[in-house]
């Protein structure tokens, strides 16, 4: 998605804000709850075809503190 293409349609027509105010939305709808106390912003990618819509936690701070709070998901079938 990042690099343009709907990987569920196969649409080029994804588009992102590349510079939106209050990017966490309001009251932090458009953000992630990392801990008790923190909240990540997300970057959103939107495939304007099918409407279907990709988010990534950006900030580096955020993301090397989740292996701390969150639990790592295992794939079982392999
Ligand atoms: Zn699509």
């Amino acid at each position: 998605m990042k690099q343009g293409k709907c990987p569920k349609c196969g649409s080029e027509n994804v588009f992102t804000p590349d510079d939106l105010p209050l990017k966490s939305g309001p009251f932090g709808s458009n953000s992630i709850p990392i801990s008790l106390t923190s909240m990540a912003a997300l970057d959103n990618y939107v495939c304007i075809d099918c409407g279907f819509v990709e988010s990534y936690v950006s900030d580096e701070y955020f993301l090397k503190k989740i292996p701390k709070k969150w639990t790592r998901v295992i794939d079982k079938d392999s």
